[in-house]
């Protein structure tokens, strides 16, 4: 059975953690609701003069190992629900990477590409507007989602900082560099994906150039791995966006296909050379037909419920490396873990995003600034080291990858909880 509520969903992969850990009930207990969730109305002046409101949201799920962290998604299918879910995710991703953080998340329910420039821009700082007293570089730190970025960053930075009267650097992660961002952090969760691929290559028997990819969703996240993934010998055979995919068995050319997408070409079965671009060979299909295709690896880089009961008995991969938040199902986890499809969870392969939003939050309070190859190495020590950790806890306790993950967070979770104590 689907829960209809993504929270439920979500709360399921909890309980089933918590069988293989040895806790108080006090830890189920403190994990079982949000600390703290805000709804907003954001009013914003538009381009032609009217007034629209825009549901917005934060949510800070807990703060037991620090503050809360975490992005804040523009989308139009941005609900409560949802954006709990992605909080109550973000507090395991930070503890089983351990980070001193909490989880929150934040949203607001709009079309971003229906916006102008200025239009998005009031929007951001309407919503820093809304949850200024929420919010705090000790409080519940933000950062980008999907289809938010550096610049939306840099105005929440500089709304905040209106706000507080002083220069708060550290309350947003991702902003640009010139307003103190981080090196190495806009391709920081295509990156640490790729370093969880290659931890694993020799258990997972990978061979690069035997190996044949195929990526959901062509983002952010998605494109830098794919691109990493392929400067490094493995096959990429498809790749979609929002729009749908291409498909070519032969092997895509991805840095062709970034440039085109980078010029907002949309995706494109292209090779190029300097600006002179041909078609390839390709089928085009749609973003569900990619998740079907015979391949080695599947990659979804998209949105959440993308495997459910309904299609896991059609998934063909060997290895499903979740790059999205959520996109698999937990009745679709069961389907996947039957027919032998081993699958790398959410709070473990894109938290290498969070991980240089980490840095980029200590680089601000100390103001000192690091080098590309200093952010690079200490993401590739973090990514390499939690990976290895939770491969071996599945490993011994013969639990799938997920729930092992779960256990590596629960762990330190629990830990801070009884540390805390009772103050009821
Ligand atoms: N939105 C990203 C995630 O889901 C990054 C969060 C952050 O850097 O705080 O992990």
């Amino acid at each position: 059975m689907t829960n209809n509520r993504l929270f439920d969903d979500a709360s399921q992969r909890l309980q089933l953690a918590l069988k293989y850990v040895d806790l108080p009930d006090d830890v189920l207990t403190s994990l079982s609701y949000p600390k703290a969730s805000l709804s907003i109305s954001i009013p914003v002046r538009m381009d032609d003069g009217s007034l629209q409101i825009f549901q917005g949201y934060r949510v800070r799920y807990d703060n037991t190992r620090g503050p809360a962290k975490g992005g804040v998604r523009y989308h139009p299918n941005v609900s409560p629900d949802e954006v709990q879910s992605l909080a109550f995710w973000m507090t395991f991703k930070c503890a089983a990477l351990n980070l001193p953080f909490g989880g929150g998340k934040g949203g607001i329910t709009v079309d971003p590409k229906a916006l102008s420039k200025m239009e998005l821009e009031r929007l951001s700082r309407g919503y820093v507007d809304a949850i200024a007293d929420f919010i705090g570089p000790d409080i519940d730190i933000l950062a980008p989602d999907v289809y938010t970025n550096p610049m939306i960053m840099g105005w929440m930075m500089d709304q905040y900082s209106i706000i507080q009267r002083q220069v708060c650097r550290g309350v947003v992660t991702g902003k640009p560099l010139a307003l103190g961002g981080s090196q190495g952090r806009n391709s920081a969760t295509g990156t640490g994906a790729f370093y969880v691929i290659e931890t694993l290559q020799s258990q997972l028997d990978l061979v690069p150039s035997e190996t044949t990819v195929a990526v959901q969703g062509f983002g952010n996240a998605g494109a830098v791995v794919a691109s990493q993934l392929a400067a490094a010998g493995y096959r990429i055979v498809a790749v979609s966006d929002s729009r749908g995919g291409i498909y070519a068995p032969q092997g895509l050319d991805i840095p062709s296909i970034r440039q085109q997408k980078e010029a907002s070409r949309g995706i494109q079965a292209v090779y190029c050379e300097g600006t002179v671009c041909s078609l390839v060979e390709h089928q085009v299909i749609t973003n569900e037909d990619l998740l079907k295709l015979e391949v080695d690896i599947l990659i979804p880089a998209a949105l959440e419920r993308q495997i459910t009961a309904e299609n896991a008995d059609q998934i063909e991969a060997r290895y499903i490396f979740e790059v999205a938040n959520g996109p698999i199902t937990s009745a679709a986890d069961a389907i996947l873990e039957q027919n032998n499809i081993l699958v790398f969870p959410d709070i473990l392969v894109n938290a290498g995003g969070v991980t240089v939003s980490y840095f980029e939050w200590v680089q601000n309070r100390s103001g000192l600034y690091w080098e590309e190859a200093q952010v690079q190495g200490q993401l590739q020590e973090k990514m390499v080291a939690e990976t290895q950790a939770i491969w071996q806890i599945s490993q011994q306790q013969g639990i799938s990858v997920r729930t092992a993950a779960y256990v590596h967070a629960l762990n330190r979770i629990g830990a801070a909880v009884t540390a805390k104590g009772t103050r009821t």
